[in-house]
């Protein structure tokens, strides 16, 4: 479950039920402020509710002291190797530093680096990574990966507690995603403080992102982890935070931005439906609200598993449709579509959220509908349905008979893991 501790970095909390917080880390050249302070711009635009430097030099410690006045996010130090540079970074007003206590210089540096921690108030994360174990682990690390990670995590927990220090996170990162969970999931039985959760060395955009989602996804849906990074090898840092929240809204843990729904096409398709949903998926990033729209690409199911959608289009070969929360609302020729939901949309937010419908309009798309519409077709959504009423009825029954618990979801809890939905 979510961690029994909290810690506060710069003002967002991370542990004890939280909202599952959203980092990243820059790609620049610390030191190049302009560069930096344009990316953490950039990061904090995508909803990256903190964001992590590498400070490998000396001149990185020093751009610190701008970097974290400057910066509309709280603001991470990343340390490897030299105690020296974690106590310039935390002089520095580093809101959180991450430092790996097995390659800092033994047990005495990462004491002084603690107790410079502990004047300022500042949290540290404490990180192990599958590639830089503590030497008395290598042989572990062959025949039980897993383990090896929580006991070197174990040991620095223990370390950080013998030096009477708790205001910090732990991070245990693997290339396996299956070790990754695996040891998370122990990790998460044993102590008490926050769990920084990611996927080390992820991949491209596209693999990275997958390997993510399952990795992460599986942990925060069993109400593990408290904050997350996904590490793509891209320049684009916000890609990764667009990522990261992509994985905590499909949970529904956090809401941000309008939601696109999106059916998978099939030979019923009649339009290029490819370009419409990218270009509706980028027009819809200048909405803060969470807005559902949904794009079908027939209406030969008619409005069907839509009918929740705030807006949406379904189109055919010339003409569509746009309809709100299970309504008609006109009817377009299908070069139009995009615009005239767009339309709709803002027209929507004009009136102070509500739909504005033209009667004679809706009567012409209810008409359009019921010409496209062809109830007896086997479609991809019908089938689902029938699958989705199959396994009801069927879990109602095993309910009744005494053999599951009937178990009525709240509204305001995310269904996967119970924690308390929350809004950006
Ligand atoms: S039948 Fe379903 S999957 Fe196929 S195009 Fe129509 S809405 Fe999309």
């Amino acid at each position: 479950m979510a961690s029994e501790r909290q810690i506060n970095v710069g003002g967002v909390l991370i542990g004890g039920g939280a909202p599952v917080a959203v980092q990243t880390m820059t790609k620049t050249e610390t030191a190049d402020l302009e560069a930096t302070l344009g990316q953490i711009a950039r990061v904090a635009e995508a909803g990256a509710d903190l964001v992590r430097v590498a400070v490998p030099r000396e001149k990185d410690a020093e751009a610190l002291k701008t970097i974290v006045r400057q910066s509309p996010i709280p603001v991470i130090a990343d340390i490897h190797f030299n105690y020296t540079l974690a106590l310039k970074a935390l002089d520095a007003g580093a809101h959180c530093v991450r430092l790996n206590p097995g390659n800092i210089g033994g047990p005495e540096k990462v004491a002084q680096v603690v107790a410079r921690a502990k004047e300022l108030g500042t949290p540290l994360r404490i990180g192990v990574n599958s590639g830089s174990l503590p030497a008395h682990l290598r042989e572990l690390e062959f025949t039980d990966p897993v383990q090896a990670l929580v006991a070197a995590a174990l040991g620095f927990v223990e370390l950080m507690e013998s030096l009477d220090f708790t205001n910090f996170k732990v991070s245990m990162k693997s290339t396996s995603v299956p070790n990754t969970i695996a040891s998370n999931r122990l990790l998460s039985q044993r102590i008490p403080y926050p769990l920084h959760l990611g996927i080390t060395e992820a991949g491209t955009k596209w693999s990275g992102s997958l390997k993510s989602a399952v990795g992460l996804g599986t942990l925060l849906a069993d109400g593990i982890g408290d904050t997350i990074r996904i590490s793509l090898s891209t320049f684009h840092a916000e890609e990764e935070v667009k990522v990261a929240w992509e994985i905590l809204k499909a949970l529904k843990l956090r809401q941000r931005g309008p939601v696109l729904i999106a059916c998978p096409t099939c030979g019923r398709l009649q339009f290029d439906m490819d370009t419409v949903v990218a270009e509706i998926e980028r027009r819809l990033e200048a909405y803060e609200d969470p807005i559902e729209v949904s794009v079908l690409g027939c209406a030969v199911n008619g409005i069907g598993e839509a009918r929740h959608a705030d807006f949406g289009i379904t189109g055919a070969k010339d003409m569509g449709m746009i309809y709100s929360r299970g309504e008609p609302l006109k009817k377009v020729p299908t070069e139009r579509l995009v615009d005239e939901l767009f339309h709709e949309i803002d027209r929507y937010y004009a009136a102070g959220k509500k739909v504005v419908r033209d009667e004679a309009d809706a009567a012409a798309a209810r008409q359009w509908l019921a010409e496209n519409e062809d109830t007896s077709a086997m479609t991809p959504e019908r089938m689902a349905a029938l699958e989705a009423q199959a396994a009801d009825a069927e879990s109602a029954q095993a309910s009744e008979n005494g053999m599951l618990p009937a178990a009525p979801l709240d509204e305001d809890l995310s269904p996967v893991s119970g924690r308390r939905f929350t809004r950006a």
